[in-house]
């Protein structure tokens, strides 16, 4: 990843490009650079326009820093200099009504009826409790992960469908993902994603566990329920912005196998924030054809009994 401070922000969907400022194009076509020490954007017109050759607007923020007089040299930058030109749209956060509505739905969801069928009722029922595990009719058994921040307000929720069979995704004919906050058509919408199970973080106490996948957070709490488990949804969330609510604290990154090694470039690059390690678990377990298949923290686990890990 990039070494510079400010840098162009992260394709997250369409609520994170903008109306050009100077051409105005239609269609959002403004990247905005932001700075990587707070996660905050610079002032609205310091970015790039992708109309390269119809606009070619680019406003770097070493100008705007000239032409504000504030100095660009990051050492000898004032931190209260970046409140001034930050100026953040406030987060939007999911209405509660919904949440509750997804977890009190009798309607099908595959994912608990697997965990139901390979645990039990009872322990399905536990998981859904601790992670708001709700139940979507966006397709037919659809489960979401409600993205929870400290504050127990939702961000966003991630629809996906599994098969109650496998536990394994369905990815055929399409591959069945979806947001609450896109579902929900509201262009004011500010979207400020959090980990997968951060409303857990309120238990100072434990060591924090961080893995790719919501389905392989929540399986693993189940085996090694003495870390706090989360989820950065794809391995683009691991970033700075994402992880300084880890702040301070002791986590292990459990990498799905073949991603060892982005992982362990991961853990460097976010040192400063708080004290990574990377687990090596699969590595060191894996077979030849399970290593070609990419297997997962959760796929590993799920062949033992969860009594005799704890
Ligand atoms: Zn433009």
């Amino acid at each position: 990843m990039s070494q510079y401070r400010y840098i162009f922000e992260p394709y997250n969907g369409m609520s994170s490009r903008y109306r050009c400022p100077s051409c105005n194009y239609r269609d959002k076509t403004f990247v905005r650079y932001i700075d990587t020490e707070t996660g905050e954007h610079l002032s609205s017109d310091v970015g790039r326009c992708n109309r390269e050759s119809k606009c070619g607007y680019h406003y770097t923020p070493k100008q705007y820093f000239e032409q504000n007089n504030i100095p660009f040299d990051k050492t000898k930058y004032h931190p209260s200099a970046i409140q001034k030109i930050v100026k953040k749209k406030p987060t939007s956060f999911i209405d509660d009504t919904l949440i509750k509505e997804s977890l009190s739905s009798d309607q099908t969801n595959y994912f608990l009826q697997f965990l139901s069928n390979h645990f039990s009722k009872e322990i399905a029922q536990r998981l859904k409790e601790k992670y708001n595990i709700g139940t979507s009719s966006h397709w037919n058994g659809a489960t979401i992960f409600w993205e929870i921040d400290q504050q127990g307000k939702a961000r966003t929720g991630k629809i996906m469908l599994y098969d109650p069979k496998t536990g394994k995704r369905i990815k055929e004919p399409f591959k069945h993902i979806n947001w609450v906050h896109s579902l929900l058509k509201d262009p004011e919408y500010a979207l400020q994603q959090c980990l997968f199970g951060e409303h857990l973080l309120k238990d100072k106490t434990k060591q924090i566990a961080l893995v790719e996948s919501e389905k392989t957070a929540i399986v693993a709490s189940l085996y090694l329920p003495d870390l706090i488990w989360l989820a950065v949804g794809s391995l683009s969330n691991l970033n700075a912005e994402k992880c300084t609510i880890l702040k301070k604290r002791n986590v292990i990154l459990f990498p799905d196998l073949n991603g060892f090694d982005k992982w362990t470039a991961k853990a460097k690059e976010l040192s400063r924030i708080a004290t990574f390690s990377v687990s090596d678990l699969l590595e060191r377990n894996a077979t030849e054809q399970e290593r070609e298949q990419g297997l997962d923290i959760a796929d590993y686990l799920l062949r033992f009994d969860y009594r005799e890990f704890v």
